[in-house]
């Protein structure tokens, strides 16, 4: 059955357009002066290998090939596929991948040059689409998305802070991030209930921390922030023993959100190292 927000389809180059499907996170950009501020951010330049994540009607995919001359996108909906094929031809070489992100291994676009990714991109898959991200890490230079004000607030979280947990720690460990600015609901049809903000990142050619076990790690991090109110003693009770804090030198006593990506790499290799 459709879920489409509003009735009548759309007409745009004498294509049909389906109306925004809420199930596909589908709220488009439509405020040029935001459009604008997202381009000029993310600077493309000619001759910039750059992918971009559900184009959906075009909004950034314009002006994107207009500055880059070609573009790959990655687009689930089939129904937006041939409209974009159709309105984009005459502005450049736009290569369609009719796709869902999550099972699209994105290294495969990366030529002799790292890939640069954009997207204003569905807010209900934002935490498995940026793990999915960071497994292509190396093949990536930077990325550029719009994702919900809330989540970017927990991605450039430092510690001692209430934003501060799980996300922080993993986004951190594979990438240099920021926030680029804030944007209203009201730039987007239909208005999300949310506010939204734009966050960059650039995959760390070294991590900050070295990390024996990437999977433990992750495991240390997500049962550390799963109890927050819970000291690290408690939390982690499971996976490691005292002398593992003793080694790391952190104060079990603590909790996870007082604990730097520094700590966390030092506790789980101690873990890690007293499991062998
Ligand atoms: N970039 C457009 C804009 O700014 O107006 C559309 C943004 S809309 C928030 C998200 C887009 O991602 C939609 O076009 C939607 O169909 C697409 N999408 C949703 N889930 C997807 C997935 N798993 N893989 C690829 N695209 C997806």
């Amino acid at each position: 059955m459709s879920r489409r927000h509003s009735g009548g389809a759309m007409k745009t180059n004498g294509l049909p357009l389906p109306g925004p499907r809420k199930r596909l996170g589908q709220n488009f950009l439509h405020d040029p002066a935001v459009i604008e501020q997202i381009i000029d951010l993310f600077d493309p330049k000619r001759g910039d290998r750059v992918v971009e994540i559900g184009p959906g009607r075009g909004a950034l995919t314009g002006r994107l090939l207009d500055r880059l001359g070609s573009l790959d996108v990655i687009e689930l909906d089939r129904d937006l596929v041939p409209h974009l094929k159709e309105v984009f031809t005459d502005r450049g070489r736009l290569t369609v991948h009719e796709a869902d992100v999550l099972s699209f291994n994105i290294s495969k676009l990366a030529t002799n040059k790292p890939l640069r990714v954009i997207g204003n991109v569905p807010y209900n898959i934002s935490t498995p689409l940026l793990f999915h991200l960071f497994a292509s890490a190396g093949t990536i230079s930077d990325m550029c998305l719009m994702l919900q004000k809330e989540v970017v607030d927990r991605m450039v979280a430092e510690p001692g802070s209430k934003s501060y947990g799980r996300l922080s720690v993993m986004v951190g460990w594979y990438c240099k991030v920021s926030r680029g600015f804030n944007v209203r609901p009201g730039a987007f049809t239909p208005p999300p209930k949310v506010d939204s903000s734009i966050v960059l990142l650039q995959p760390h050619s070294k991590p900050p921390a070295a990390v024996e076990d990437l999977s433990f790690f992750a495991e240390v991090v997500r049962s550390a922030f799963s109890q927050r109110r819970k000291t690290l003693r408690n939390a982690l009770k499971q996976l490691m023993s005292e002398s593992a804090f003793e080694e790391a030198s952190v104060d079990p006593g603590l909790r996870a959100e007082a604990i730097s990506i520094n700590e966390f790499a030092q506790l789980s290799n101690a873990a890690w190292k007293a499991r062998e």
